[in-house]
């Protein structure tokens, strides 16, 4: 097997590699050791210096994820019982660590080019392959490319007007410098208040002279009540390997966290107080889980909202500074929540002040700090939380064209369009997994990745046993998709608010929720229903002709309104 290539695509033998594997994340790694195990020929490509993924990029201080790690793992039996998570909520070092400890005991790290950045992708109808080619000059075709370059993985440029005037030093945390970053002494300024900068700005506190905190929108941050791991717990699992797989696939967020039982008024006050504190001491996102009805009845998300509220009063001393941390605008759930440990408690120590850009507005970035319309806040060193451009910036960077040179976004200009968030009409043989339209970011992104990625290694098991070359989703197929995923979204309270999962057309206002809503479990069962059936609404060996221009795919793009 030859890991680099001038081949062209028309070369007798056909294409160099069964598959290419966009991303050496948490997806890439499962997905080549998968598809290794069938016996397909894989090539990798990655752009970081080794496995790892967002977890390779991410690596601010602070940095851990809000899935507990008994389920934010490989089901291997081999590698559950041999690995030992620390804490429930393992760190950025740990959650490396791991990936690396999986890379090698899968032994998938030989199959990929690491430092390599895809520059683009080119669709061949008449081999029915892909080349897809790198910023190191490779030129590798495969019959099948496997986006697993995640969603949340492009980050957004922090375009400031006059940041390049800054003399101090300024860092991302999605591009955090491997060697770390010193903050003895310094008047540090972070920038963003979501899932990455209330973790970092938690730990910058106690290492800076002096912390800034520049927030727009305030977040409903929650405590993770992190902790050692259970081991009992953990031991129990690593007994009933397939079984808690099965159950975390059964869940509506592939992960055993608790799931509410009741809608709000259906408790008594007293009740509903118990609940409420109950889910508060669990931690994270079992806030999002306390009533049945929290994310669709307003009257009950008032009551989650407020007693989040309540908790910000309790814990953050100045009235004043815990006023501008309390989320009145919008209800709880509607963005994604924050999970934090002691983020509110940060802004009680002297070294920490908090600048409300909301309604005093970032001018400008000067050469000593930042200009709000207010004063000026002198500072050495900037820190951006600034966010990612989701669900399409991955796939746009990656530069993947059919053969009329169209782009799959080309045609999710009014939102993404897809068929199980999988595949899109027009690019056949291309597969994206947990893309919009899949429950995506919505889930454990563990059970998200695998289940895609055996999906689609079961569908080319499928084309191989019937020497299909060439799938892609029948263009009905995928709006009647389209509509699901909105019909099922179309009553969410948090569709009418500005977050990232949410596609905004400015033209008339109209939304599209891009991750598929209504979870795990009900997205296996319509998976499992389409395999049952012999893969309806996959289209092999034909070309689809409604489907081959960006003019159609747009006009069909045009049909689907969501919540107007
Ligand atoms: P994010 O949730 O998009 O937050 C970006 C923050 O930057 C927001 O506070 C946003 O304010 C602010 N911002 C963006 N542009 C700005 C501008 N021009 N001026 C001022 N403020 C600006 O991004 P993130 O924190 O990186 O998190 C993204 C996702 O990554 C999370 O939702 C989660 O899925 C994942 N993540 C998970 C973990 C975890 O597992 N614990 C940790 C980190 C990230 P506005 O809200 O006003 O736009």
């Amino acid at each position: 097997m030859t890991t680099e290539s001038t081949a062209t695509p028309d070369a007798e033998g056909g294409p160099d590699y069964d598959v290419i594997v966009v991303g050496a994340g948490l997806g890439g790694i499962y997905a080549v050791s998968r598809f290794v195990k069938d016996g397909l020929s894989v090539f990798g490509v990655e752009a970081g210096a080794d496995v790892g993924g967002v977890w390779y990029h991410n690596r601010y201080p602070g940095a851990r994820v809000d899935v507990e790690s008994y389920f934010y793992s490989y089901f291997d039996e081999d590698l559950y019982r041999e690995w030992q998570w620390n804490e429930r909520y393992p760190t950025q070092p740990e959650i490396l660590r791991y990936l690396n400890f999986a890379a090698d005991r899968l032994d998938v790290r030989r199959h990929f080019r690491f430092s390599t950045w895809m520059t683009g992708a080119q669709w061949h109808p008449q081999t029915n392959s892909y080349t897809v080619t790198t910023d190191t000059g490779l030129s590798v075709t495969a019959r099948y490319l496997v986006m697993t370059s995640g969603q949340l993985s492009k980050p957004r440029k922090p375009n400031f007007a006059g940041i390049d005037d800054f003399e101090g030093e300024w860092y991302q945390t999605s591009q955090w410098p491997e060697r770390g970053v010193d903050f003895a002494g310094q008047r540090v300024g972070v920038i963003g208040t979501g899932s990455s900068g209330v973790q970092t700005i938690s730990a910058i506190a106690p290492q800076a002279g002096e912390l800034v905190v520049f927030q727009r929108t305030a977040n409903y941050t929650i405590p993770a009540v992190n902790g050692a791991l259970d081991q009992q717990r953990y031991r129990q699992i690593a007994e009933a390997v397939d079984e808690t797989w099965g159950e975390m696939l059964a869940h509506p967020g592939g992960a055993l966290t608790p799931l509410p039982t009741r809608a709000a008024f259906d408790y008594t006050d007293t009740e509903r107080a118990e609940v409420l504190e109950k889910r508060w001491a669990y931690g994270g996102h079992a806030m999002n889980a306390v009533f049945t009805d929290q994310g669709t009845n307003m009257a009950s998300n008032d009551i989650v909202s407020e007693f989040v509220r309540s908790k910000i009063r309790q814990l953050v001393d100045d009235p004043e500074t815990a006023q501008i941390l309390s989320p009145v605008d919008y209800p709880i759930g509607s963005r994604r929540l924050c999970v934090c440990s002691g983020y509110y408690e940060t802004f009680n120590r002297e070294n920490v002040s908090l600048v409300d850009i909301k309604n005093d507005p970032i001018v400008r970035i000067t050469p000593t700090g930042v200009q709000t319309e207010s004063g000026h806040v002198d500072l050495d060193v900037l820190v951006f939380a600034i966010g990612f451009d989701a669900f399409t910036g991955a796939l746009d960077n990656a530069n993947v064209a059919n053969e009329h040179g169209s782009h799959p976004s080309d045609s999710w200009k009014r939102g993404p369009r897809t068929y199980l968030g999988l595949m899109t009409t027009g690019f056949p043989n291309l597969f994206i997994v947990t893309g919009p339209g899949s429950p995506s970011v919505l889930i454990n992104f563990f059970a998200g990745n695998v289940q895609h990625i055996d999906f689609v290694a079961d569908l080319i098991s499928y084309m191989t046993a019937h020497e299909y070359t060439r799938v892609e989703p029948d263009l009905r197929a995928q709006d009647a998709w389209t509509q699901h995923v909105a019909d099922v979204s179309s009553k969410l309270l948090r569709l009418n608010v500005e977050n990232y999962m949410v596609h905004v057309n400015r033209d008339d206002n109209t939304r599209v929720f891009m991750p598929y809503a209504g979870g795990l479990s009900a997205y296996i069962a319509r998976c499992d229903e389409i395999v049952a059936s012999g893969y309806e609404g996959f289209v092999f060996d034909e070309t689809i002709e409604s489907a081959l221009t960006g003019a159609s795919l747009g006009l069909q793009a045009d049909s689907v309104v969501v919540g107007s």
